[in-house]
């Protein structure tokens, strides 16, 4: 026999309740994220918590709803598909800034002279080890959104031409 007030009293742990009215996101503090193009005004948008069920997302600019593909995520909260076009052509690269990589070349390329080429070396050793430890990110070859910090993304393959191929006849006609 079940005493009246005896579960409550277990769950009950003020302040605690913020917790226990959201279930546990997959990847705890970092939930998955997707940066997406919106197709009405081509605006780049970014939902910081993108996992299952959070759809649909709206776009900061022009307020146009995008629907969260459901079967484009897993039971585990792996990435099968595109959440947001449905595309199940994925790929994985690292989550690298070309900018920043040629910056600190550039920076390099400055200082030679005055630390007699070491700047050089160096600048090329901190490009390769922030490349070596960036995380990486899944995109989609046909609306290009990026997804960030999803489970089990090693699962997805990387770049591959032939697959990058199909969709070019989409970007043309898409314009961007
Ligand atoms: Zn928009
Ligand atoms: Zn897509």
């Amino acid at each position: 026999m079940r005493v009246m007030g005896e579960d409550t009293a277990n769950i009950t742990d003020k302040g605690g309740a913020e917790i226990a009215t959201h279930p546990e996101p997959a990847s705890g503090d970092n939930p998955p994220q997707v940066q997406w193009r919106c197709t009405q005004c081509l605006a780049v948008n970014s939902v910081e918590d993108a996992g299952a069920g959070t759809g649909p997302w709206k776009c900061s600019e022009c307020g146009e709803a995008t629907a969260q593909h459901p079967e484009a995520i897993d039971a585990g909260g792996g990435l099968l598909a595109c959440p947001v076009c449905g595309s199940p052509d994925l790929y994985r690269k690292r989550d690298f800034n070309p900018r920043l990589g040629v910056g600190i070349i550039i920076v390099g390329v400055l200082l030679a002279w005055p630390t007699k080429f070491i700047s050089l070396a160096l600048c090329a050793a901190i490009d390769f080890a922030i490349y070596r430890f960036l995380p990486e990110v899944v995109i989609c070859y046909h609306c290009q959104s990026s997804m960030r910090r999803y489970v089990a993304m090693d699962r997805v393959p990387e770049f591959d031409l032939n697959v990058s191929d199909k969709y070019v006849e989409t970007e043309r006609e898409r314009g961007w």
